[in-house]
């Protein structure tokens, strides 16, 4: 069996769907088991209806109707019945307004809210199947047996969700269709997986059914070389390993969700990734081991809006225990930590932009161990390629090209996996960057 899943774009309106549908129909002889995501825009509809509600504004209920209008619409348009949503409508409706009344909204509240985008829309796409003459049955995540733990908006699977999801869709008669990114926890209550948890439920529901194939199909023609927005001659790669995509997953374009990939790893299952609006396309696989191509570099991604931190400080001379204090810091403020690189007395270290308003704590907590600085908007440019750590004079001839252009270089990293060289930046020299290197290492 396979696991097909589906983006908001592609299940975005009628014709999507019924794109999707046909997409399907096509390789029912593979066994599928679909996935879809919220239509898109509707999860960030429904958390912007929830914050609405909360501040009691009007906004909260406006955006309730323009979330019924956008599927009544499509709907209407599939001839499907009104009444086929009218308990998730009620629903919804009714959770707006507690949280309005009350002025409040927990974590545990906001993922009920945007779980209505996927019991929807897998409701529409389920019953468009049937309608087809395919015998179907929308699922939720948690009817299709994933457990996750109590950490809302951004849950994790227990391990034992893997036999359960086996158990409940190995007695399947019709057609799956399940709604990505939201399950439920020990304790029952709905949480989600994260923004762009789709692709991590399938693969979830791939491992949990050791299906020979996760498709994720989006709206881009697989993994790029490089952000085609940046370097127009960017293409799509057509085989990589695993290894390359996790890094490229949270570095590069945002086509597959950085979790995905650990459970298709752990069973060894290939994840192949392809455009609905092009479904002949080859799209890219991602498979355990693909050979390196010819100049080892496989990609070149960037992340743009960190800030890099500067921390100096002469007790880490020959000391144990100091990096510990300062990561400390960072986990107990919640956040990632992207890049590092260290010296004998100093420390530099990476954190997502979006972390801005908790700054100053973090300077002041550690300014009890170090000296730190900050610096803001600084791109990370990744280099990615399995052939990285075995190839001599790689990393030379990156930061010649780099130099050349005129680009200064703040920060290096290059771990001992030898699969990719990530450095630093200002933000306005990042796409000049990225254009050189893609000219050089992947244009010849
Ligand atoms: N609908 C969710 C989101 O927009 C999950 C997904 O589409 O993957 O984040
Ligand atoms: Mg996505």
């Amino acid at each position: 069996m396979i696991v097909m899943k589906f983006g908001g774009t592609s299940v975005g309106n009628a014709a999507a769907i019924d794109r999707v549908t046909k997409i399907v129909t096509r390789r029912l002889r593979d066994d599928p088991v679909v996935v879809v995501s919220a239509v898109g825009g509707i999860t960030t509809l429904l958390l912007e209806a929830a914050q609405g509600a909360k501040k009691r504004s009007r906004k909260g209920i406006q955006l309730f109707e323009r979330f019924r209008g956008i599927h009544d619409g499509i709907m209407r348009e599939l001839c499907l019945s009104e009444r086929l949503v009218a308990e998730e409508y009620e629903k919804l409706r009714e959770v707006l307004h507690g949280i309005y009344y009350l002025g409040e909204l927990t974590p545990r509240t906001l993922d009920y809210v945007a779980s209505f985008g996927e019991r929807v829309s897998a409701k529409i796409v389920s019953a468009h199947f049937c309608a087809g003459g395919i015998p179907s049955r929308p699922y939720s995540g948690w009817e299709a047996g994933i457990v996750t733990n109590g950490e809302h908006c951004n849950a994790s699977p227990l391990f034992r969700t893997y036999a359960i999801i086996h158990r409940k869709l190995a007695a399947r008669k019709k057609l799956p269709v399940i709604t990505g990114f939201i399950a439920r926890s020990e304790s029952g209550e709905i949480t989600t997986l994260g923004r762009g948890g789709s692709d991590f439920t399938a693969a979830i529901i791939g491992r949990g059914m050791g299906a020979e194939e996760i498709q994720i199909w989006t709206d881009v023609t697989g993994i790029m070389t490089a952000d085609p927005r940046v370097v127009p001659r960017a293409r799509t790669i057509k085989k990589l390993s695993f290894a390359e995509a996790a890094e490229l997953a949270y570095f590069g374009a945002k086509v597959l969700h950085p979790r995905t990939i650990e459970p298709a790893m752990e069973k060894n299952i290939p994840v192949r990734i392809l455009n609905t609006f092009e479904p002949e396309a080859a799209g890219s696989l991602v498979v355990r081991n693909a050979r390196p191509p010819g100049n080892s570099i496989r990609a070149i991604a960037c992340k743009k809006n960190n800030i890099l931190f500067n921390l100096r400080s002469t007790r880490m001379l020959d000391a144990h225990g100091y990096l510990a204090r300062i990561f400390e810091v960072f986990r107990n403020h919640s956040i990632p930590v992207d890049l590092i690189a260290t010296s004998e007395v100093s420390v530099s270290a990476t954190v997502d932009g979006n972390c801005a308003h908790k700054l100053g704590e973090i300077i002041s907590e550690l300014g009890k161990i170090c000296t730190a600085r900050t610096v803001a908007e600084r791109a990370i440019v990744c280099v990615v390629g399995g052939g990285i750590g075995s190839t001599p004079n790689i990393a030379g001839k990156v930061f010649r090209i780099v130099g050349r252009g005129g680009v200064n270089v703040e920060m290096i990293s290059q771990a001992s996996s030898g699969l990719n060289i990530s450095f630093l930046v200002k933000n306005g020299d990042a796409d000049r960057a990225v254009r050189l290197l893609h000219k050089e290492f992947l244009e010849r």
